[in-house]
């Protein structure tokens, strides 16, 4: 009977916990709703309009981003590339290319630590430096920034704020999970069963011994065009942000 009631013990355990570790969603909506309403973190944009920004981090790579760019221009598409400052000055060639085809460069950190683990002067230095290369590069500062792995809190929000950047990360249902090379068909289902106006794409121009985001793309931009979706960059989406509720009271 003991070992009974040590099972039942366990199995409600087991029960109870279980949602918290597989609700990442839920787990962080307050956090997205508080960051959200005030406008600190961007995941995605309510708009009447059929466009769509396709994100891309971890570059430059000489190969891998350099066909991408081939393709988003054989489409017309414009995107966003969040790109990390020591590949910047590998590189600048690259970024440059990207800042002239008209696409968007974002601040992904200068060496990609992950910014919960380390502290807050660090994360200062490693926006700001970003900023320079990039503006050594191309001539302007990013306006928006993407904490590696997408890790926020009230400091990072702040060190963002106060280096002028943005938070954007990307709509939960468009995590395309490209770099655990999940499949070509995965990623595209991902991004075309569930495109929706204002929608924030993640993808990855470096993934290490992998094309299945470049294939996936060669799919996903005629499909969406066919569909009436545009592509543009974060800044242009944000510029198609419906007024909400609060601000219509509020005016
Ligand atoms: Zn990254």
């Amino acid at each position: 009977m003991k070992k009974y009631s040590l099972l039942l013990l366990f199995l409600i355990t087991v029960s109870i916990l279980a949602p918290s570790v597989n609700a990442t969603p839920s787990t962080f909506s307050k956090k997205r709703d508080y960051y959200e309403q005030r406008g600190d973190i961007v995941w995605e944009v309510p708009t009447p309009k059929k466009v769509i920004a396709l994100t891309f981090d971890d570059g430059p790579h000489q190969e891998s981003t350099t066909k991408i760019l081939d393709l988003l221009k054989k489409h017309n598409a414009k995107a966003t590339f969040f790109v990390v400052g020591n590949r910047v000055e590998k590189h600048p060639e690259i970024v440059k290319r990207q800042f002239e085809e008209g696409h968007e460069i974002g601040n992904h950190s200068y060496s990609h630590p992950s910014f919960e683990r380390i502290n807050g002067s660090l994360i200062a230095t490693e926006l700001t430096k970003t900023q320079e290369v990039i503006y050594k590069t191309i001539g302007e500062k990013p306006t928006l920034f993407r904490p590696p792995g997408g890790s926020y809190n009230e400091s990072i929000v702040q060190f963002g704020k106060s280096s002028g950047l943005l938070m954007i990360l990307w709509s939960w249902h468009q995590d395309t999970l490209d770099w655990k090379k999940p499949g070509v068909d995965k990623i595209v289902n991902k991004v075309l069963k569930n495109a929706h106006n204002g929608d924030i794409v993640l993808m990855h121009d470096f993934v290490l011994n992998s094309s299945q985001t470049y294939d996936a793309l060669e799919i996903i931009l005629p499909e969406l065009k066919k569909r009436g979706y545009s592509f543009v960059t974060v800044s242009e989406l944000l510029s198609f942000r419906q007024q909400t509720k609060s601000y219509i009271k509020a005016n």
